[in-house]
């Protein structure tokens, strides 16, 4: 798994890259925002720990770049203590999560690990940004789904559900799995949040929603996506 780290503080740069190798990450650093941008958007990573406070070019502006660009890599972002407003904007840009400074290295860790979990290794899909089944249309860059050629309106939660499936179809999932891969590893929702997001997206993407060509329950198991 590999790592682009942004940060421009030298000694949170060298504690990081060594926890992170000897976790077994393969770790790229950069040590200002125009040089993170760069390397994000010519090498492929499967995470960017990007600080907000860098030279020249700050968190925000290589995020929301990045994700303009179509790179849809995930993004913990690490603000400053009592930023909360800059949270906020970190997560509006396309950050999928955030660490206040000063943390401990166990708490970057987990979220780390959560978040490779949540976006598992880009499949093709992914990167040509686009995929189809049925009468359905998915641009995974602009988040848009249609069906036979009409927008479908998906929450943002079922929207990284059914990117889940797609990119893990024909594999059968628990509910916990699903919890854990698509909700995180903070999730308060139990498993009957799973059993209506699922029952959502059939109503919005099924033929007959009753008798589910895509979205199929594997009894006793879980869930599978199948095309
Ligand atoms: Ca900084």
């Amino acid at each position: 798994m590999k790592i682009l780290l942004v940060e421009d503080e030298k000694g949170l740069i060298i504690t990081l890259t060594d926890r992170l190798t000897s976790e077994g990450f393969d770790v790229t650093s950069a040590v200002d925002g125009r040089q993170g941008f760069d390397l994000a958007s010519t090498e492929s990573f499967d995470l960017i720990i990007l600080d907000v406070m860098l030279p020249k070019k700050n968190g925000y502006d290589v995020c929301r770049d990045l994700r303009q660009k179509g790179i849809s890599t995930p993004i913990l972002m690490l603000t400053a203590k009592g930023e909360t407003i800059d949270k906020v904007l970190g997560l509006k840009l396309g950050a999928d999560d955030y660490l206040t400074k000063p943390f401990e290295v166990i708490e970057l860790l987990a979220r780390v690990e959560a978040l490779l979990r949540r976006s598992p290794a880009q499949s093709e899909t992914t990167v040509n940004g686009a995929f189809r089944f049925g009468e359905i249309g998915i641009d995974f860059k602009k988040a848009e789904v249609t069906r036979s050629n009409s927008p479908v309106d998906l929450s943002a939660m079922e929207f990284r559900l059914l990117q889940f499936f797609i990119e893990n179809r024909g594999t059968v999932h628990s509910r916990d799995d699903l919890l854990d891969a698509v909700w995180g590893y903070d999730a308060m929702p139990t498993t009957r949040t799973v059993d209506v997001h699922v029952a959502w997206l059939r109503q919005k993407l099924e033929e007959n929603p009753r008798h589910p060509q895509f979205i199929q329950t594997v009894h006793g198991m879980g869930y599978k996506f199948v095309v």
